[in-house]
């Protein structure tokens, strides 16, 4: 079957009813003419055949009057003897071939008859011969004509047949021209309606189309079109509709994008990884954490977890209904804490939620507090035994050798104030981790602080007889800091120089400007440190384990670094190390000089 498109079929359809309703006219019209045209003839016919009955009587009327022989009266036989000339009047007065018969119905006028059928005039004259008029209409020769019939009467006797034969062949052919002329017309209609059609169809079916191809648009994901129609019509409505709901679907669109940006951001902005499961395993929301844990980006299902077998079975487990579930795992050199939840809905299908936390810095903090603990209770132990050791010799000895007492109360009063610096220590650095911990910034020189912090230290090295020099760049400019925090800083780092430096030693301390910064250095030439360890001293309680064992009763708590590097931090600055093992380490500070020198007004920062 063929397959006509739209504007095709409208086309297809009106050329068929135009061909349809042209045919019923054209047969309608030849067949009125034809008709009509019989019609008249038929008339034509019985005004003849009455003018003939007519002439009849009135030549028999007046025969009867000037008979003069037999048969005279015999209407009949005049009939016979006057028909060749009856029959040329009649020829005369009418449009078709007139024939006159006997009352027996021979012809009387049987040269007329040439090329006639056998048939001729025989079912007519039947016809009138009971005194009625007969008309038919015949074909022959290839040819329509009119056979007519009617009886001759005197005195009611029937004397005789009048008989007519009107050829139809000019009608015919006047009605072949009349078709031909209307085809001509039918045709040129055919043709004008097939272009206007063709035109209209395409101006009916643009809507369409254009609908047709901005709903492709909306199917690719644009929601954001219109259409233009001018008319206020039925297709006016249906693109009036179209067009709202389009913008309607757009702005729901908008709506559920906005919606789901917000749930994304807040997704994203998670610290935990999150997975929400339906029943089936199938993932309905994950977060960019999912990633950075697994390695899983935007995964489909729980199966995408090839390698973390765990979440399969929280999630089975979750399945069994098992409640909340929660489990800590190894993954990744980070230790995860996975907490399994079932999602319940009103009448609906349970879903599940499974939430990532990272809790290796917790593990961490735990670990490293636990070691700080056994740490700091170790140092706290050494000059507490050592105290209790001398006092507890003294008691008992009742010393008097006025040598030993010094030296004891030397050594009691030398751990006593390690006692006293190591609990500085923690207090400080217990202090970084709360809001107390304030930098009060002010305009300072750092000559001013480090030539301080040397002399107080020089004091120190000559215990293990080491010098320290000191060297600065002449007027330096002050900077924005706070004096007993940037002293705190500079002890620290040159107590470390003294405590890894062998007896003996050297200590250079510099001071220049380098840019926009001002650099302290702290150079010693003692036991250095091992690459691998230049980024974890700055760890809080981080020691180099066997350096404990080669200073005992040197070291600290591994806090000393850790608040240079806070110090440092606080002040917008930053530390370099440069250490080789063996060869010694320099620790230099670089602290930022303002941009606009400024008076000595306090300020004030918090901890953050
Ligand atoms: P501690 O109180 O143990 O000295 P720190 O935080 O001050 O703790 O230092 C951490 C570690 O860094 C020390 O255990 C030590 O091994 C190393 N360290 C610090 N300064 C020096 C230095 N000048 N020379 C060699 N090693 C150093």
């Amino acid at each position: 079957m063929i397959h006509l498109d739209y504007r095709s079929r409208i086309v297809f359809f009106n050329l068929f009813l135009y061909t349809i309703v042209f045919a019923l006219v054209t047969f309608l019209a030849i067949q009125g003419i034809w008709y009509a045209s019989i019609k008249e003839i038929k008339s034509e016919l019985l005004e003849t055949s009455k003018n003939a009955q007519l002439m009849i009587e009135q030549s028999l009327t007046i025969s009867g009057e000037a008979a003069t022989g037999p048969g005279e009266n015999d209407p009949a036989a005049w009939f016979v003897s006057a028909s060749p000339r009856l029959g040329e009047i009649l020829e005369n007065y009418s449009t078709g071939t007139v024939n006159l018969y006997d009352a027996s119905g021979e012809p009387l006028t049987s040269s007329r008859l040439l090329n006639r059928p056998e048939n001729y005039m025989l079912e007519e004259i039947a016809t009138a011969s009971s005194g009625q008029d007969a008309v038919s209409l015949r074909r022959f020769n290839n040819e329509s004509a009119i056979w007519f019939a009617s009886p001759l009467l005197s005195n009611g006797q029937i004397i005789g047949y009048y008989t007519e034969e009107v050829k139809l062949g000019q009608l015919e052919s006047q009605l072949n021209l009349v078709l031909i002329f209307l085809l001509a017309a039918g045709f040129g209609g055919f043709i004008i309606l097939f272009i206007l059609t063709e035109h209209n169809a395409n101006e009916f079916i643009k809507p369409i189309k254009d609908l047709t191809k901005i709903s492709r648009e909306i199917d690719n994901g644009n929601y954001n079109v219109f259409i233009q129609y001018k008319y206020d019509d039925e297709i006016g409505d249906l693109t009036a509709v179209f067009n709202e709901m389009t913008a309607n679907i757009n702005n729901i669109i908008n709506q559920l994008q906005g919606e789901r940006e917000q749930y994304g951001s807040v997704l994203a902005s998670l610290d935990d990884g999150l997975l929400a499961l339906d029943q089936k395993g199938n993932v309905i929301a994950s977060n960019e954490l999912l990633k950075t844990y697994f390695g899983v980006s935007n995964p489909r299902t729980i199966y995408d977890f090839t390698y973390q077998s765990f979440l399969r079975d929280i999630f089975d487990s979750l399945r069994n209904s098992q409640g909340y579930i929660s489990e800590e795992v190894e993954c990744n050199n980070r230790v995860l804490l996975l907490m399994g939840s079932p999602i319940h809905r009103k009448d609906l299908e349970e879903n599940y939620m499974i939430i990532i936390r990272n809790i290796t810095a917790t593990r961490q903090f735990e670990r490293e507090q636990q070691k700080f603990i056994s740490s700091v209770s170790h140092e706290l132990r050494t000059p507490l035994t050592t105290i209790i050791g001398y006092t507890d010799m003294l008691r008992r000895r009742q010393v008097t050798d006025p040598n030993l007492l010094d030296n004891s109360l030397s050594t009691i009063n030398k751990e006593g104030h390690r006692l006293v610096r190591l609990v500085d220590d923690l207090l400080s650095a217990s202090r970084l981790d709360t809001l107390e911990f304030t930098v009060r910034k002010s305009s300072v020189s750092l000559e001013e602080i480090l030539r301080g912090v040397v002399d107080q230290m020089r004091v120190k090295g000559w215990q293990k007889e080491i010098e320290i020099s000191f060297k600065s760049e002449p007027d330096l400019p002050d900077i924005l800091g706070d004096y007993d925090r940037l002293s705190q800083m500079f002890i620290n780092i040159i107590h470390n120089a003294i405590k890894y430096s062998d007896k003996g030693g050297l200590i250079d301390v510099i001071l220049r400007q380098e840019d926009n910064e001002i650099v302290a250095t702290v150079r010693d030439y003692g036991t250095g440190i091992d690459p691998d360890q230049k980024q974890l001293i700055f760890s809080a309680f981080y020691r180099v384990e066997e350096d404990r064992a080669r200073n005992e009763g040197e070291g600290g708590a591994g806090l000393g670094l850790y608040l240079v590097k806070q110090i440092a931090d606080k002040h917008n600055g930053h530390i370099q190390i440069d250490s080789e093992v063996g060869e010694g380490t320099s620790v230099s500070v670089f602290l930022p000089i303002p941009d606009v020198q400024f008076n000595t007004d306090d300020e004030e920062e918090s901890h953050e």
